[in-house]
């Protein structure tokens, strides 16, 4: 019965000690927010390690890499020749924040361009948790170092959609959250950088 007791108390004592640790931790270290990496389909290690290291510098996020997924019909664009972003999306989307990572072409509607199926680089909810990103397009006639930028400021934009940014109306052209409307010129006169406006509207 003693021994049972002072097992007891050693154990109240050691989870005081631990909620204590907790406690603490909340206070004096902020942790960082998750963002998962979903990539889907077969994507290059070396792009989901590029995305890791953009999000992680960039937002403080902290990168958790998920087990890859495959693609499927359900998902596809009516052409059936590529994937719908929307669907990707509205499949994927949970509470979680979520960055889908992709190597294949991705489309959504574009009424100001009268497309029903506009090809993109990457498309995020608004505000929300979920994007998706494909490099398909950003690879194009591209050295290493170019692709590495775009695919950089793809994610940093769409993550910036997440966040509840619109697209930049400071008429700062560096910004990266200027509205790519699909043309790669845009994203390469863009640098790894938020104006003013955008960083006041969240907040750092
Ligand atoms: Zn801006
Ligand atoms: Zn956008």
């Amino acid at each position: 019965m003693k021994i049972l007791l002072i097992k007891h108390y050693t154990l109240c004592f050691l989870l005081l000690l631990s909620a204590i640790a907790k406690q603490a931790n909340a206070i004096f270290y902020d942790e960082p927010k998750v963002i998962y990496i979903q990539p889907l389909g077969n994507v290059d290690k070396s792009d989901i390690n590029i995305v890791k290291a953009s999000v992680e510098q960039f937002y403080h996020y902290r990168c958790i890499i998920k087990p890859q997924i495959n693609f499927t019909n359900d998902i596809l664009a009516d052409s059936k020749t590529r994937y719908e972003a929307n669907r990707i999306l509205s499949k994927y989307n949970t509470s979680e924040n979520l960055l889908i990572l992709t190597d294949k072409d991705i489309a959504c509607a574009n009424p100001e361009r009268h497309s029903t199926e506009w090809g993109i680089f990457g498309l995020g909810y608004r505000p929300g948790t979920t994007c998706v990103i494909s490099t398909f397009r950003l690879k194009r006639k591209a050295t290493a170092q170019l692709f590495n930028s775009r695919l950089t400021k793809v994610c940093l934009h769409e993550i910036g959609h997440n966040l509840g940014l619109n697209h930049c109306t400071s008429g700062d052209k560096r910004c990266l959250m200027n509205d790519a409307n699909g043309t790669i010129k845009e994203v390469d006169q863009e640098q790894i950088f938020l104006c003013g406006k955008c960083r006041k509207a969240i907040g750092t």
